[in-house]
């Protein structure tokens, strides 16, 4: 296939490519650094990659492409057991790590090779083939124990360039990147596509919100995050009037990996005069959908399918559904060349997240409205709650309660209730720990708002909500609260 990275060779040579920190690599740097990799790494198969939010991580998966091998980006946050799950469900030949990296035991059995991003080396012809696998991405284990997505070289190409055309994203664009490189945000759409582009990225190491004021006063283009840190920024705004006018010199502010809270997506165009686009993936299927540049940016909506995504919702009974009014609920399914190939060593779990007639099952719910906007419900695991013959959706009724100036944070559940079925139940972190708001008092904001059937029966404050390393909230983790 053509080159994953046609700007490092015969590209720009002198533009910066990645600065994390004080430390840059030119595209002339980049391609050395990572060139010089490959001797190493041609023929190795599968190779995990030390995925520290530093400049060696991404000169580490670029030399593994360029040598036409596998990348297997490990979260140096995970624990022991997880990290020994994944070596031995992956089985890697070696570790990449930042010099003077403290690896765990779990990895204690791999060849380390630091990666050094002063070599200099020549940058091979990529000869491996589109259906080659390029990563292998544990999903988030938001619901259950992570899988190891296999994706091909091809989804990651087409992903990128589809974004590309949604966000007219161009050599000229300058990324602040303020997320972990272990994961398909920050790795794939944070990093492999800007150096797709021929433009940069520039690493915050950690997100704060005055290093996305710097960097966007400095010249960068575009911001992508997490919820949490668009939350963060909310919050931030009313006292910060320079990050406020830093948002508003932004091309594109962009969120993913969750759903961002309406009430998050309002302040910030309320302060900024700009308003953040959603697009909606998943580790199995990279990029899904997003509101375009040139879209409307409405609060909710994820906007629509991307280039060569065919998107459709489906009945319980896989019933294609045709309406787009806004309110018939069914799952999101997908096909196109963004998809994995398969879930490592999990026949199983592959095979049951295919329709018959090759249709990814993305476990999402979602309605459409008329002009085509994707609107997503929740997922359908643990997000639709039954509830006196109503389907209720618990994503409206977490933006509905994150409106109420006594609630910092909200998720909604439901549980066995003998009459209702499901009795829908608010797990609340108040703004003031003092003075929490009682139920009725919700109850009644949410009925106000939305309808009656859809209140509260039962609040339960918490400290804070239980989150993973994406900032997304652990439904499961709740009832064990
Ligand atoms: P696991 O599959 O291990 O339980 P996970 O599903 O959280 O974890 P990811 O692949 O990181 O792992 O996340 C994909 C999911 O994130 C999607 O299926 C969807 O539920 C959610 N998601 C991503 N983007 C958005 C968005 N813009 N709005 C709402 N939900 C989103
Ligand atoms: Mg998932």
């Amino acid at each position: 296939m053509s080159s994953l990275f046609p700007a490092l060779v015969g590209g720009p040579g002198e533009r910066v490519a990645l600065r994390f920190g004080e430390r840059s690599l030119t595209y002339g740097d980049l391609a050395g650094a990572a060139g010089a990799l490959t001797g190493r790494l041609r023929g190795a198969g599968r190779v995990a990659v030390w995925a520290t939010p530093e400049l060696e991580t991404a000169v580490a998966v670029t030399g593994v492409l360029l040598a036409g091998a596998a990348a297997v980006p490990l979260n140096p946050k995970s624990g022991e057991k997880e990290l020994a799950h994944i070596v031995s469900d992956s089985a890697p030949t070696l570790v990449l790590a930042a010099p003077g990296a403290r690896l765990p035991d779990a990895l204690g059995a791999l060849e380390r090779l630091d990666v050094d991003a002063d070599a200099r080396g020549a940058v091979p012809e990529e000869s491996a083939s589109d259906t080659d696998p390029a990563l292998i991405v544990y999903t988030s284990g938001t619901t259950g124990p992570p899988k190891g997505a296999v994706l091909p070289r091809r989804a990651l190409a087409t992903t990128l360039d589809a974004l590309a055309d949604a966000w007219q994203w161009t050599a000229q664009d300058v990324l602040v990147h303020g997320l972990p490189l272990f994961h398909v945000h920050g790795l794939v759409l944070g990093t492999l596509g800007p150096l797709r582009r021929g433009g940069s990225v520039r690493h915050l190491g950690r997100f704060s919100t005055e290093g996305v004021a710097r960097e966007l006063n400095a010249g960068a283009t575009m911001l992508f995050g997490v919820p949490t840190m668009y939350h963060r920024i909310a919050e931030a705004l009313p006292a910060d009037p320079e990050l406020a006018e830093a948002l508003g010199r932004a091309r594109l502010l962009v969120s993913g990996s969750a759903a961002l809270p309406v009430h998050d997506h309002e302040r910030i165009a309320a302060a900024t005069g700009r308003r953040v686009i959603e697009r909606y993936g998943m580790t199995e299927t990279l990029m899904n959908t997003s509101v375009r540049a040139d879209g409307e940016a409405r609060a909710g909506t994820v906007g629509v399918p991307l280039p060569g995504v065919e998107l459709r919702l489906v009945e319980d009974d896989g019933t294609p559904i045709t309406a787009q009014d806004g309110e018939s609920v069914g799952e999101i399914q997908v096909r196109g060349a963004n998809l994995f190939t398969e879930y490592l060593n999990r026949p199983d779990a592959t095979a049951a997240a295919f329709t018959a007639d090759g249709w990814f099952r993305t476990g999402d719910m979602a309605v459409r409205e008329s002009d085509g906007y994707v609107r997503i419900v929740g997922r359908k695991a643990t997000d639709l709650i039954k509830s006196g013959g109503y389907k209720i959706g618990a994503g409206e009724i977490e933006n509905a309660l994150l409106e109420h100036p006594a609630v910092r944070e909200a998720a909604v559940t439901g549980e066995p209730d003998a009459d209702l079925g499901e009795r829908i139940v608010a797990w609340i972190v108040p703004a003031d720990a003092k003075a929490p708001p009682a139920v009725e008092e919700l109850a009644d904001h949410v009925a106000r708002r939305l309808a009656p059937h859809k209140r509260p029966r039962v609040v339960r404050y918490l400290d804070a909500l239980p989150r993973n390393d994406m900032g997304k909230i652990m439904k499961r983790a709740l009832a064990d609260v």
